[in-house]
C-alpha cells in the first residue's frame, strides 16, 4: 500500500523523523487517496508537541492556529498544512466540545478518537498504512462505521451524526459504488438524533450544505427522513425533501435548498434558513426562486420580467428547475429566454439607453423617476427600440401628459 505524497508533505514527515518524532498524514487525505479522490488538504499528525514542532521548523513559517488543541499551521511552498499533536478523546460533558484536550505520544490513541473507520487511518512512507479499525476494507466496501461503539461516539459529539450522512452523500468507492452507513451506526444515529439540537446552528448548516450539494443528496435525505433524523435538524421539521430526482438538479446551494423547500411559502423558508444562519445572499436567492415558482412564463415580457427579478442566471435556473419538476411549458420558456438574452434584450432599467439622471434633467422628481423608467422598460420589453433619443422623447411626452392631468 503506497500513497503518493506531494514533495512538501514528504519533506515535513522527514523533518519530524530526523528529529526523532513520529509523523503521518491522517484522516480525510488518506481516505481520499484510497478512494482515488482528489485531495484538497493534507493533514499531519505527530508525536511532537507544538513546542517541539517549533524547534523542528525553526527556519520556516509556523503559525499558532490552534495551539491549545495542539494544532499549528506550517506554510510550506506557499500552502498551509495543519499539523496536530497526537490527542486522545477528552470527556464531552456538553455533547458538543471536549472539556479539555489530552495529548498523547501514541498514534493509536489519536486514531481512536476519530469519528469513522475510513477517517481513522494514518500513513507515512516508512511505516506504510496504519489502519487499526478496518478503514481500508470499509473504503473498499463503501461503509461508514463508527470507531468504537456508535451510540457512545454520537453521544459525545452529535455532529458526527450529520458527518456520517455527509460522507454517505459524497463518497464513492474506487469502483464507483455509493457509500452506505453500517446498520449499528444508523440505529445509534437515530437514537441520538435529539442531540443535534444541542449543536450550534453554524455547524449544523455546514454539514447540511455538504449533504444537499453532494452527489447522492437524494438517497441521503431519504434515509435521514426514514430514520426520523431529518426532523431533528432545526428548520427542517416537516420538510418533504424526498421523492425527487435530486441527481438531475444543478448542485448549487440555492437550487438544492429551494428544492428542499419547494412547496413552502418563501416567508417561512426565510425564517427556517435564518434559524440555521445561512448567508443572507443565499436566503435571498432561495426565496427568489420560491417566490417565482408559479410566476407567469408565457410571454416574452413575462420572461424578461422574471430575469429582472432574479437576474438572467437566476431566471434560467428557475426555468430549468420548473422544467425538471415536470412543468412542460418551462422547457420551451428556458430556450426562449436564452434567445432573448442572446439578442441583448433589456430586462432591467439599468440597461435602458436613458438613466435616472436624464429623468431629472426632464424635471422629474422622487418616485416619478423610478415609475417613468419602469414604464419605459415595459415598452422596451414589449419590443420598442432601446434608443436614447426615442426614449427621451417618450419620457418627455408622458411627463407632460402627467403634469396636465395633475393640473386639471
Ligand atoms: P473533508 O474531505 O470533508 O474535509 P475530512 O475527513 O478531512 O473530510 P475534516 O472535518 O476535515 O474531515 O476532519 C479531518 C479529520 O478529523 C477527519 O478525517 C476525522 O479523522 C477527524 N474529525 C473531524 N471531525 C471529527 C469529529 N467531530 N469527531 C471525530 N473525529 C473528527
Ligand atoms: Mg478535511
Amino acid at each position: 500500500m503506497k500513497i503518493l505524497l506531494p514533495d512538501s508533505i514528504a519533506d515535513i514527515l522527514n523533518t519530524f523523523e530526523k528529529n526523532g518524532f513520529e509523523a503521518y498524514v491522517v484522516g480525510g487525505c488518506v481516505r481520499d487517496s484510497l478512494l482515488g479522490r482528489e485531495i484538497h488538504d493534507w493533514d499531519v499528525t505527530t508525536s511532537a508537541t507544538t513546542e517541539e514542532m517549533c524547534r523542528c521548523f525553526a527556519e520556516e513559517r509556523l503559525l499558532a492556529t490552534g495551539e491549545k488543541h495542539g494544532t499549528m499551521t506550517l506554510i510550506k511552498d506557499g500552502m498551509p498544512v495543519e499539523i496536530t499533536t497526537f490527542r486522545t478523546e477528552g470527556v464531552y460533558s456538553d455533547g458538543r466540545h471536549p472539556d479539555g484536550v489530552i495529548f498523547s505520544r501514541n498514534l493509536t490513541d489519536d486514531l481512536s478518537r476519530r469519528d469513522f473507520t475510513v477517517n481513522a487511518m494514518a500513513y507515512n512512507p516508512t511505516k506504510g498504512l496504519i489502519d487499526c479499525f478496518g478503514g481500508q476494507k470499509d473504503c473498499q466496501d463503501g461503509i461508514i462505521r463508527c470507531v468504537g461503539e456508535a451510540a457512545a461516539r454520537f453521544t459525545e459529539d452529535a455532529l458526527r451524526i450529520l458527518r456520517a450522512f455527509r460522507f454517505m452523500s459524497k463518497l464513492r468507492t474506487a469502483e464507483g459504488l455509493g457509500f452506505r452507513i453500517e446498520a449499528e451506526t444508523v440505529h445509534a444515529a437515530a437514537d441520538c438524533a435529539e442531540r443535534i439540537g444541542m449543536l450550534s446552528a453554524e455547524r449544523i448548516r455546514e454539514e447540511l450544505e455538504g449533504i444537499i450539494t453532494a452527489e447522492r443528496a437524494g438517497e441521503t435525505l431519504a434515509l435521514l427522513k426514514e430514520t426520523g433524523i431529518l426532523q431533528e435538524i432545526p428548520g427542517l421539521e416537516e420538510t418533504a425533501a424526498t421523492g425527487r430526482e435530486w441527481a438531475c438538479f444543478p448542485r448549487e446551494l440555492p437550487v438544492r435548498m429551494a428544492l428542499l423547500f419547494w412547496d413552502l411559502p418563501a416567508e417561512q423558508v426565510k425564517r427556517r434558513m435564518g434559524l440555521l444562519r445561512f448567508k443572507n445572499s443565499d436566503i435571498k436567492s432561495v426565496c427568489g426562486l420560491l417566490e417565482n415558482s408559479r410566476a407567469a412564463i408565457r410571454s416574452d415580457e413575462d420572461l424578461l420580467m422574471l430575469a429582472g427579478r432574479l437576474e438572467a442566471e437566476g431566471a434560467l435556473v428557475l426555468l430549468q428547475m420548473r422544467s425538471l419538476l415536470g412543468e412542460e411549458e418551462a422547457q420551451s420558456a428556458e430556450k426562449r429566454l436564452h434567445n432573448l438574452l442572446a439578442e441583448g434584450r433589456c430586462f432591467k432599467t439599468g440597461q435602458l439607453a436613458v438613466s435616472g439622471n436624464d429623468m431629472i434633467q426632464l424635471g422629474l422628481k422622487g418616485r416619478e423617476i423610478g415609475c417613468m423608467l419602469d414604464r419605459l422598460l415595459k415598452e422596451v420589453m414589449n419590443g420598442a427600440p432601446n434608443e436614447r433619443a426615442a426614449l427621451l422623447k417618450k419620457a418627455e411626452r408622458y411627463f407632460l401628459e402627467f403634469i396636465q392631468k395633475e393640473n386639471k
